[in-house]
């Protein structure tokens, strides 16, 4: 006891940087209402594992570059880890802690029998041919292959990372095996054991979890006016379900800027407007406007699907909206929220708002284990049941504990993995 007392909560980590400092605060300030025990508060606080790795790349013109790789897999209480890989210049050990971190408490808090885990390689993918990517992606699961696995940890895609940069990785995994394993990876082409409607999860979640806040706050999500920071695979999906479901899309934004119309902007037709420009820029058929003034734009509903912080300090007084919905991982830092709060701006949490994709992926794996493959619509029911059961655990913690949906996320989670860290207890 005396060494769980001298608390290694007081050192410092390598990976203490204000994203992951973020991620443990938001567990910190649920832990008063969880009641769960010391062992298990020090246990949960830091990832289990996590490896770094230099990703050696051949560039087109025969030059090596190298690139700072990244694995971090928080707990494997519940289950093999889980979790994306993403690219990104900004990507570092800590941000890669704090998204492990977040991953855990939302497979638990879907019940998935998973731990959290993130990696990703530090590269702005702009830069980067489709040959390169799939040198770098290939090599980068091959540093991997001690830690990955289907009953160790499963990748899947995040920023910039996609269907066929899950298809490498398999196939990478596969040649070293010598057979293939499918469920190594979740993500994937359908043509190789993908899912079909995991491309659009996250996305549709994100509209599930917002269409039951509305209907617990009294309104109809249909003519909500809404803003989606985020024009990729969950913020244009997200655009296109609201739009579908009759509520009114006045501002949607990517990294190249936003677009605004009162209204109501035309999701399809931007949809065909990335897809053969690449991004937003460019578009002129409305009123062009910044990510910053977006975020602030007078609406019912803010979707925040870009990346984190998003929300900060800086800004949080001048959100319009009555109800953010976080598709993003970490978008709202502590200081908005608590502003938010106090402004009595309803956040559904990313670790219940953004977690169809990790709900749907656990269906992908299922399958590729089994060997047997669901339609869509079961899919998409099922995906329903686990978003709607968790959504109303969320919601009844809140109101009996009188706390924010994101500490009632938070609790709800937690609770799962004490649960099972009480029974099994601390090896040996
Ligand atoms: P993506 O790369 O497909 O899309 C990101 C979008 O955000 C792009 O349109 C990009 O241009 C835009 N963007 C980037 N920086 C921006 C900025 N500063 N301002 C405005 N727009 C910006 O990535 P994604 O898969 O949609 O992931 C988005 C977020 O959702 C990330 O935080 C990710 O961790 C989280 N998330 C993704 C999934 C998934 O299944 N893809 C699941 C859970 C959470």
């Amino acid at each position: 006891m005396a060494s769980l007392e001298a608390s290694s909560l007081e050192q410092h980590i390598e990976w203490d940087t204000p994203l992951f400092l973020m991620a443990r605060a938001q567990f910190e300030q649920a832990l008063p209402f969880a009641d769960v025990s010391p062992m298990v508060i020090e246990r949960l606080s830091f990832p289990e594992r996590a490896l770094i790795v230099s990703v050696p790349l051949r560039r087109d013109d025969g030059t090596i570059q190298i690139f700072a790789g990244y694995r971090v897999q928080h707990s494997t209480v519940l289950g093999p880890t889980k979790g994306g890989i993403r690219y990104d210049p900004e990507v570092s050990l800590g941000e890669c802690a704090a998204l492990a971190t977040w991953m855990t408490w939302k497979c638990a808090l879907l019940r998935l029998p998973y731990g959290g885990a993130k990696g990703g390689v530090r590269c702005d993918v702009r830069t980067l041919t489709l040959p390169e990517l799939e040198r770098l992606t290939r090599r980068f699961t091959s540093e991997l292959l001690e830690v990955i696995g289907p009953h160790t940890d499963i990748p899947a895609p995040d920023m910039a990372t996609n269907e066929q940069t899950m298809a490498w990785m398999m196939d990478t995994y596969a040649m070293q095996m010598g057979h293939v394993v499918p469920e190594v990876v979740t993500g994937k082409p359908i043509s190789i054991g993908g899912s079909v409607f995991r491309r659009e999860a996250t996305g549709a979640g994100v509209v599930m979890v917002t269409e039951q806040a509305c209907t617990r706050l009294g309104w109809s999500l249909t003519g909500q006016r809404c803003v989606v920071q985020g024009f990729g695979n969950v913020g244009g999906v997200a655009a296109s379900e609201l739009h579908e479901k009759g509520a009114r899309l006045i501002g949607v934004s990517d990294i190249s800027g936003g677009l605004h119309n009162e209204a109501g902007l035309p999701i399809p037709e931007l949809h065909a407007y990335v897809a053969e420009n690449g991004s937003l820029a460019g578009y002129d058929a409305c009123e062009r406007i910044t990510n910053e003034e977006l975020l602030e734009l007078d609406c019912d509903i803010l979707i925040v699907a870009a990346r984190e912080d998003q929300i900060t300090g800086m800004n949080a007084g001048r959100i319009s909206a009555k109800l953010v919905v976080e598709g993003a991982n970490g978008p709202t830092t502590l200081e908005a929220d608590a502003i938010l709060t106090a402004r009595g701006i309803q956040v559904v949490p990313d670790i219940l708002a953004n977690a169809g994709g990790v709900t749907v992926s656990y269906f992908e794996w299922v399958q590729d284990l089994g060997r047997l493959f669901w339609d869509r619509d079961e899919i998409r029911i099922r995906l329903a049941d686990k978003m709607t059961d968790a959504f109303d655990r969320v919601w009844s913690v809140s109101e009996e504990k009188k706390i924010t949906l994101r500490q009632s996320a938070m609790v709800a989670a937690i609770r799962e993995v004490a649960g099972a860290l009480e029974v099994r207890g601390i090896y040996p």
